[in-house]
């Protein structure tokens, strides 16, 4: 399998970061503005344009919150933690989502190695990986779940039948504010970056065999 490494450095890169947030909101804002003029105006399709406005809202609000997780000051609160555990809990805050779409997560492999980590962290970045297996499979389908060890190392798979990631696009990923997503905000992967960074982990894609991608964790295990 081919594999990619998501390079870190370009996700802390501050002006990249403040040019995708004014551009981020001044759009919503301008289109908010222009609404309102409308409105003020005194134009009759004011349910519609209550409902644009409000879209538009809900979008700031969703990158606001994204952002400031990511400058939330790095006050970690590391413990340790075991990874199963950690896993089942984002399964069942996740699995009514895929439900709906017809997906089945799929965790069989159990092992039970444990990791020094901030535990809200990194069930962060288990929910942006599943969340976006979820959302590259239209069709429904399985995304499975795999831990194993490999040394001290804890490794952990999030395999999806999705279309995969084209070539052309793989050097982006991580990058802030870059989605294909109609509902996007681009933000999931540069903050699972940033954690896994934190945590001394690693984020890995590889193009699987037959169809989707692989998003492996490799995090060092941690042992008494
Ligand atoms: P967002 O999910 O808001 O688009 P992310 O940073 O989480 O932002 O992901 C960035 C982009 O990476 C996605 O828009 C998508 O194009 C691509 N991507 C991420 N995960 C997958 C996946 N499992 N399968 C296919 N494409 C993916
Ligand atoms: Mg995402």
């Amino acid at each position: 399998a081919e594999e990619m490494m998501i390079r870190s450095e370009k996700m802390s890169i501050a002006g990249q970061l403040a040019a995708g947030i004014a551009h981020e909101i001044r759009n919503p804002l301008t289109s908010i503005k222009g609404f309102l003029q409308l409105l003020q105006a005194g134009v009759n399709r004011k349910e519609e344009y209550y409902k644009i406005m409000i879209d538009e809202i809900e979008k700031m609000e969703t990158i606001t919150s994204e952002l400031l997780f990511v400058s939330k000051p790095m006050t970690d609160n590391k413990r340790v933690e075991r990874v199963d555990d950690m896993i089942h809990d984002v399964i069942a805050l996740l699995n009514p989502q895929a439900r709906l779409k017809n997906i089945d997560i799929e965790w069989k492999q159990k092992v039970y190695p444990s990791i020094y980590c901030d535990r809200s962290q990194i069930k962060q970045v288990f929910i942006n990986l599943l969340k976006n297996a979820t959302e590259a499979m239209d069709e429904g389908g399985k995304i499975e779940l795999k831990v194993h060890q490999n040394a001290a190392q804890v490794i952990i798979d999030f395999i999806d039948e999705g279309p995969g990631i084209p070539e052309e696009i793989i050097h982006k990923l991580g990058e802030p504010f870059f989605t294909t997503k109609q509902n996007g905000t681009g933000l999931g992967l540069m903050i699972t970056n940033q954690i896994l960074e934190k945590h001394e982990a690693k984020l890995e894609i590889i193009k699987n065999e037959i169809k989707g991608s692989t998003f492996r964790i490799r995090v060092k295990e941690h042992t008494e």
